[in-house]
């Protein structure tokens, strides 16, 4: 007797399961790819310093307009070996914003300097550079300026800045690798520039990874020393104190198959931003990014009423969310000593309470967007 196979009800099913960052999807279109890389690096056995490791900082440098690139363990490291570089020491005063990972103050103090915050924007999240020059004391050494959330800060007034009062500027652009001001990519646009490979960032690997980028030789040089225990002319000279802060050969080959796509990613992550923009309800605040700038949208973030509630209306219908960041800088506990309080930085500060992380990703389908959209509208019509 045949078996009659009944099929199935078509259930009306949401696009489900959403990631924030689907880095699964991404690995299944370029696994060739991928694979062959890790695969070529176990066969030479190479695994540190690798020749991909060289391959790609040659690649990367070109991509963003710069004459060197040093490969390293981490953005957080990428930022040390940065600051290391023009030997920043105890009561050295450094430049930031509140608005950022915590990496980005965190290296400062660890070095026994001291951040000195200088609040946001309140349309473009950037640090205000209108409020730099009044931060500025005899102690002040130089600035990191962060590209939060993929927008490039306003170099050309940070960069004038510091001209005037003889500083240094590095680029935070842990967010932003990819992303393009006045024309200049992200990662050129200061003294130094760090990014970062965390696998959730435009140009992620396989685990942890950074570069860091410079046009000045010799600053290069220096770091490239103190990522390798300060070493000098070989392995067992070394000539200042340093740190093992190299990126794996493992991780640049995964970076060089990835880098490949990642021009047709960043076209992708616009569309999807546009695509949000578009569509969201108007009682929300969508990015502003600013006329010169080309955003790569390391997250889309959304400026809303009621955030706490809205956050748990999406998790109950299985939409991933996160918010970049629910506290400043300057009010957490590591940073305490400073002395702050709530209200001296009360553009940063407000932008915690209200700001959300909406899934962001090349790979994200319009009608997932469409069911993100259509819950995020109905919780505010309802
Ligand atoms: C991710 C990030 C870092 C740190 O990068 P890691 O590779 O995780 O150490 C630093 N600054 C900013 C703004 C970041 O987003």
């Amino acid at each position: 007797m045949k078996m009659t196979l009944k099929k199935k009800p078509n259930v009306n099913k949401s696009p489900l399961p959403l990631q924030l960052i689907d880095l699964k999807r991404q690995y299944l279109e370029y696994k060739k790819e991928i694979d062959t890389q890790i695969q070529g690096v176990i066969n030479n056995s190479f695994f540190i310093m690798g020749p991909q490791v060289k391959q790609l900082e040659e690649q990367l440098a070109q991509y963003v307009g710069v004459k060197f690139a040093v490969g390293c363990s981490s953005g957080t490291d990428a930022l040390l070996l940065a600051l290391m570089s023009y030997a920043i020491q105890e009561g050295d005063e450094i430049i930031t914003t509140p608005l950022t990972f915590i990496s980005t103050g965190e290296v400062i103090a660890f070095l026994k300097a001291k951040p000195v915050f200088v609040d946001v924007n309140p349309e473009t999240y950037l640090i205000d550079q209108k409020k730099i020059e009044k931060a500025i004391t005899s102690k002040t050494r130089g600035i990191i300026a962060v590209d939060l959330y993929g927008q490039c800060a306003n170099y050309d007034e940070i960069n004038a800045i510091v001209h005037k009062y003889n500083l240094f500027v590095i680029e935070d652009a842990a967010q932003s690798f990819g992303a393009e001001y006045k024309s200049q990519r992200a990662c050129s646009l200061a003294d130094i520039a760090c990014t970062s490979f965390f696998p959730a960032k435009p140009l992620g690997c396989y685990g942890d990874g950074g570069m860091i980028f410079t046009n000045d030789e010799e600053k290069a040089n220096i770091m490239r020393s103190l990522r390798i225990h300060g070493m000098g002319k070989d392995k067992f000279d070394n000539v200042r104190i340093g740190l093992n802060a190299r990126l794996d050969t493992l991780q640049a080959a995964v970076l060089l198959a990835k880098f490949k796509h990642l021009p047709k990613e960043i076209k992708l992550r616009n569309k999807v931003a546009n695509y949000y923009n578009r569509h969201l309800n108007k009682k929300m605040i969508t990015p502003k990014i600013l006329n010169n700038n080309l955003s790569v949208f390391a997250q889309y973030c959304i400026r809303v009423p009621d955030r706490n509630a809205l956050q748990k209306h999406l998790h109950d219908h299985d939409i991933p969310t996160a918010i970049h960041y629910p506290i400043p800088l300057h009010l957490q506990k590591a940073f305490s000593y400073l002395g702050h309080q709530s209200g001296d930085f009360p553009n940063a500060e407000k932008i915690c309470l209200d700001i959300l992380a909406l899934p962001m990703h090349p790979f994200l389908k319009q009608s997932e967007q469409n069911f993100i959209i259509d819950t995020i509208n109905s919780f505010y019509s309802a």
